[in-house]
């Protein structure tokens, strides 16, 4: 299988160059050059195995290149119990005909360890491949989640250093906790001023700075991602959307063919667009419920054709969906409009901020996705409601799902599972003052983590937990400007 840019060209290359690329010459992501079908067969052997196994199934077959006993033991050591006491991707009942797949039980306790406990063992195997010599360097803008995940997977792995930003005002204390307190030889992290299309913005023109790249280059230095963009995170996000599929086929809720519906809390649109990979494949999946805070350019973009950024950013409950351009959208304009259609649109989304995608391409989108949008006061109204009846405590992110998921089931008659991507306890403040309850702040900044846990009789994960005794490591913002340049310090 090759993989190509979305805005066409003649560059074909083998995945381990794409992940060790990250993004295609011409600025475009890179796709692989055709799905590969997932046959009954295939499914068969999926449903029998462990998600490790399910896992390196799939794999093998979008990294063709890879050595398949080599990804298989990736994947073991990748999704091993004791990195997910809770199981990898568990599907749970919430109520009739609702599931939750569960993607928080990973080191950071959000659903980037999905994909980046297994990415940097793909990365290394990646540069041995393509017999790269330099220091692979990789750079992260996140909203939160990506950069402490990334931190926890790249940490003191050989061959890599890893740099992430933040928007200072844009994370929550418990995520601007995990990262100033990472451990690791290689890391480093950097809060800027500004807010997370900033500090993306800020990597993408580090990454098109070429006097920069040879700079770097003298020093032994390749710059490479481990956002979104980069096709090793997405690759391993397909596999929970068919592992879910098969664990209800398991349970006897659906029988092999009969469709599933998924509700996706959508920032950067990577989650939701590998379920849209998977239902290319052939899984039974009827629609993809894009949800969004009151960020909603895609609720929009999946109304009206129009994607327009130009709008006020808001910070909500939400902030790892704190985004106005989803990146992965280009993938699906891609596989809809074909690669001469969608550089025209990313043109005029980098000049004048916004595009329009042919009536037919909105149809054929819309035939299977649909946008809806959860605001501020109803995100906590939906935390609460979920507890009184289901008695599952969810975060925010989650309850911006859950909501359009309800929305949505109210008119279906199939199941509709929501992904949820972090622990309550990630966003335990909001989800606290959700839940009718105050917190003291008397026990410092795992305060709300206590009260949390004594209201509601459920565990601290032990990663947040431990948090409280760890040196802080990393503390001060800098300008968005000074990001290139703090590279070199
Ligand atoms: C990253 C993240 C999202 C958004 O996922 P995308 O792939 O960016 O659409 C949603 N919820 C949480 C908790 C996240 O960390």
């Amino acid at each position: 299988m090759k993989y190509i840019s979305t805005r066409g060209g003649i560059q074909s290359v083998s995945s381990a160059e794409a992940i060790k690329r990250g993004i295609a010459d011409n600025g475009g992501l890179f796709v692989p050059d055709h799905i590969p079908p997932l046959t009954d067969s295939l499914f068969d052997e999926i449903v029998g195995l462990d998600y490790a196994g399910r896992a390196a199934k799939v794999l093998s077959l979008f990294l063709d290149d890879y050595d398949g006993d080599a990804l298989l033991a990736d994947c073991r050591a990748a999704y091993s119990g004791s990195s997910f006491p809770g199981g990898a991707a568990p599907v749970v009942h919430m109520k009739d005909g609702l599931y939750m797949l569960e993607l928080f039980h990973g080191p950071t306790c959000a659903f980037k360890d999905m994909a980046l406990q297994i990415m940097p063992r793909l990365l290394s195997r990646a540069l041995s491949m393509t017999g790269e010599r330099r220091t692979a360097y990789i750079l992260v803008a996140t909203s939160g989640d990506t950069g402490k995940a990334a931190l926890e997977g790249y940490r003191d792995v050989p061959g890599v250093r890893i740099k992430v930003f933040y928007p200072s005002d844009g994370v929550s204390d418990i995520q601007k906790l995990q990262m100033a307190t990472q451990e690791g030889g290689n890391v480093s992290v950097q809060a800027i001023k500004g807010n997370f299309d900033d500090a993306q913005n800020g990597v993408k023109k580090i990454f098109a700075d070429k006097q920069l790249g040879k700079e770097l280059h003298a020093k032994g230095l390749m710059l490479t991602s481990a956002n979104s963009i980069n096709w090793g995170r997405l690759a391993p996000q397909i596999v929970y959307y068919i592992s879910a599929y098969a664990d209800l086929c398991t349970s006897g809720v659906i029988k092999r063919g009969e469709e599933i519906s998924f509700a996706v809390p959508t920032g950067n649109f990577g989650n939701i667009f590998a379920g849209y990979i998977a239902r290319r494949m052939g899984l039974p999946v009827k629609t993809l419920v894009c949800a969004s805070n009151e960020n909603n350019v895609l609720t929009e973009f999946l109304e009206t054709g129009v994607y327009d950024r130009n709008r006020k950013f808001r910070q909500t409950v939400s902030p790892s969906m704190d985004i106005l351009i989803s990146s992965n959208l280009e993938r699906l304009l891609y596989f809809t409009a074909g690669p001469a259609r969608t550089a025209g649109y990313m043109k005029a989304l980098s000049t004048d901020g916004r595009y329009e995608i042919l009536p037919s391409e909105l149809d054929e989108i819309r035939s299977y996705f649909r946008g809806g949008f959860t605001d501020e006061k109803q995100t906590l109204a939906e935390i609460k409601s979920a507890y009184r009846t289901t008695g599952k405590v969810i975060d925010t992110h989650t309850a911006v799902a859950f909501r359009q998921a309800e929305l949505y089931a109210a008119n279906a008659s199939e199941p509709v599972v929501t992904v949820s991507t972090a622990s309550p306890y990630k966003f335990a403040a909001d989800v606290l003052s959700a839940l009718g309850k105050k917190d003291d702040g008397k026990a410092g900044v795992l305060s709300p983590l206590y009260a949390l846990s004594s209201y509601t009789k459920t565990e601290i994960p032990a990663p947040l937990a431990s948090l409280e005794n760890k040196p802080v490591r990393f503390s001060g913002a800098i300008d968005k400007a000074a990001m290139a340049s703090s590279l070199l310090d």
